[in-house]
């Protein structure tokens, strides 16, 4: 791997950012990867749509570490939508051989140091932990939010009434 990649890979596992659980959280995942033994605690609070705070606690490899270190950093205070598009480029960039483009980098940010993870299959799993683990806590959250929907006798957008 490129030595500057693999600084930022180093900083973000020595120091990373957005450590911790978040005050009263919307919602709360666990991811573990039992290959590595990688696990992560993940924590976040939703605010307008928003990812209004993010933390997560983990213990493992260093690029599972770095890589929920760089996802907080990436996905804190942004849009859900622009979160989803965003988890979706990277899942790209070490599962296809999708050429990236500059807007894909100029999206990914810091992430673009794990693309040299893309060759070594055992590691990807880690670098897509904190990822695949907070996908799930937005699908917990807009399923929570459906649900209320329907209980104030709302009907989810696009979905109309299948009655017998
Ligand atoms: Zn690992």
């Amino acid at each position: 791997m490129d030595d500057l990649y693999k600084e930022i890979i180093l900083d973000h596992y020595r120091h990373p950012r957005n450590r911790g659980v978040v005050d009263d959280p919307d919602v709360a995942a666990r991811g573990h990867n039992p290959l590595c033994g990688d696990q992560l605690e993940l924590s976040l609070r939703v605010q307008d749509n928003l990812i209004a705070d993010v933390k997560v606690i983990g213990k493992g490899c260093s690029i599972s570490q770095a890589s929920a270190s760089m996802m907080t950093e990436r996905v804190k205070g942004r849009p859900i939508s622009e979160v989803r598009a965003v988890i979706s480029t990277f899942k790209e960039m070490l599962l296809e051989d999708r050429e990236m483009s500059d807007e894909d980098y100029e999206s990914l940010g810091d992430l673009e140091s794990l693309e040299g993870v893309k060759g070594y299959p055992v590691r990807i799993k880690c670098a897509l932990l904190a990822w695949n683990t907070l996908l799930e806590a937005l699908d917990m959250v807009e399923r929570r939010a459906r649900n209320e929907d329907l209980a104030d006798g709302h009907l989810p957008e696009g979905e109309e009434a299948v009655r017998g």
